[in-house]
Parts: C-alpha cells; sequence; structure tokens
C-alpha cells in the first residue's frame, strides 16, 4: 500500500446525481434513522468515477497493490461502508453505516475484488468506538476516528508498514498496521511478491553494466550463453526496471522500496 494522491477534479456525476441522492439519504435518516438505505451505483461506481481512480492509482488496487485489470475489472470501494460497518471483533453489522459518503469522491477507491469483497468487506474497527461519526450530523468529527485501518488517502501507509522481504509487518507491532494487514488481507500476496522480487533480483545487477562498454558486453554474453545483442537487450530491460520498480506506478511498489531502498521513487 502506498499513499494515494487524488486529485481534486471530481468527476461530476458525484456532484450532481451524488449530491441530490446524498440529500435524499439524509432525509430518509430524519424520518428513519433504522429505515434500511438504498444505494445508486450507477452513480459511484459510473465510468467516469472508476476511470479516474484507476488512472489516479496508476490501474493498481489501493490496498494490495497488485495490477489485476487483465484478469477482472475491480470495484469502486468505499473505505467508510456506505450501508452497514463491523466494530472491532464484532460478528454482527452495524446499521447505517456511513450513508452520507456514499458518494463522497474521498470515500472511494479502486480495489481488487479479493480485497474488497473477500477480505476487507464491511470492516470499520476503531480503537475508540466513542470517536465514531455515527451519522451525518453527529459531533464527532470524521477526522477525529481513532481508525485502525490505513487510510492510504489521507496517511502514507509507510508509517505503519514495512516489509521483511515479501511479508508485510507492522512497524513497532503498531495496532493500525496489524489491523490493516489483516483486515485487507495482504499476507496472501506473499507469493506474489516474493516473486516479484526474486524477478528483480535476478534482472537489476545488470542495471550496472555499460552496454557502450564492448569488453564488458562481451563477457557478460560468454557468462550467461547468449549474444551480445541479448546481452544489450538484459541492459536496458534492467535499466529501465531500476528506474520503474519503486515508483507509485509500480505494482507492490511499498514491498519493492523496502527490498530495494537506493531505487529512485519519483
Ligand atoms: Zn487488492
Amino acid at each position: 500500500m502506498i499513499k494515494i494522491h487524488k486529485s481534486s477534479n471530481i468527476p461530476s456525476v458525484l456532484t450532481t446525481k451524488g449530491s441530490v441522492e446524498t440529500a435524499n439519504l439524509i432525509n430518509a435518516y430524519h424520518t428513519n434513522p433504522s429505515h434500511p438505505f438504498s444505494f445508486d451505483q450507477s452513480i459511484y461506481g459510473h465510468s467516469t468515477v472508476k476511470k479516474q481512480l484507476i488512472k489516479e492509482q496508476h490501474e493498481k488496487c489501493c490496498f494490495c497493490e497488485a495490477k489485476f485489470l487483465d484478469n477482472s475489472f475491480g470495484d469502486v470501494e468505499h473505505f467508510r461502508p456506505k450501508a452497514a460497518y463491523k466494530k472491532r471483533g464484532a460478528s454482527q453489522l452495524t446499521y447505517p453505516g456511513y450513508y452520507w459518503l456514499a458518494y463522497d469522491w474521498n470515500n472511494l477507491m479502486f480495489s481488487c475484488e479479493k480485497c474488497n469483497r473477500s477480505y476487507k468487506k464491511n470492516e470499520f474497527p476503531l480503537n475508540d468506538e466513542t470517536t465514531r461519526k455515527f451519522h451525518h450530523a453527529h459531533p464527532n468529527p470524521l477526522e477525529k476516528e481513532d481508525r485502525l485501518l490505513i487510510n492510504p488517502i489521507e496517511e502514507d501507509p509507510s508509517h505503519f508498514i514495512t516489509f521483511k522481504e515479501e511479508v508485510p509487518i507492522a512497524i513497532n507491532n503498531n495496532l493500525k498496521g496489524q489491523t490493516s494487514i489483516e483486515v485487507y488481507g495482504l499476507e496472501r500476496l506473499d507469493n506474489s511478491r516474493l516473486e516479484h522480487l526474486f524477478y528483480l533480483k535476478s534482472i537489476l545487477p545488470y542495471a550496472n553494466i555499460d552496454e557502450a562498454n564492448s569488453v564488458d558486453v562481451n563477457e557478460a554474453a560468454k557468462y550467461l550463453k547468449i549474444s551480445t545483442d541479448d546481452v544489450v537487450d538484459l541492459i536496458k530491460n534492467a535499466k529501465a526496471l531500476f528506474n520503474s520498480a519503486a515508483k507509485d506506478s509500480a505494482k507492490f511498489a511499498l514491498c519493492v522500496r523496502c527490498k530495494f531502498p537506493y531505487l529512485p521513487t519519483i
């Protein structure tokens, strides 16, 4: 997980139809707070919303940093669950959820289906339940909620989570890091990260060779038993990887940064 830099360019469907629907939800709460709320997926899941989230998140899941668009469509995820939420350690859902944030740009992220549907789902644990904002007019300020989940829009996940090789670890056993690793299911990608780190470890050393130096290129070709043209391609590929593998646009960027702290991140 890395920090997400959201643009202030809010998709218009959220500020038009979304604003109307938010006002309707607030009215519905005043009429009957326990009435089940319904939400319009065609607004928060609108193609313009999804496209912008995907672009701003470099086609990666907001939680696991996998690049998965070749295999599935992904979800527009609500950081604060819109319909109902689960408190820390609870087995039951609490209603209503954060209904007034259903169409709020700053509550929307792009995630893979596994992170959203199999792991995070409706979980929204707080360390201190008295800080929860229970409804749109509740006096508790949203930003003061004592969250146990890292919000990559608001904070830098690297302050809470590091990696030992492919394995995510909460820095100094901090509770927010621990809870986030568990709730987002980050350990399930250990094999994919291990494979990626192995690939980088095997290729990056070639970035140190000067492809214009024929002596070094010939030596590498002899050692690898490949042609000098292939060695030059390998070096160019390694240099490109050196410059891109730890950037925000790279998959598993936080894990890569922890393993190769000398790689450029911008
Ligand atoms: Zn994911």
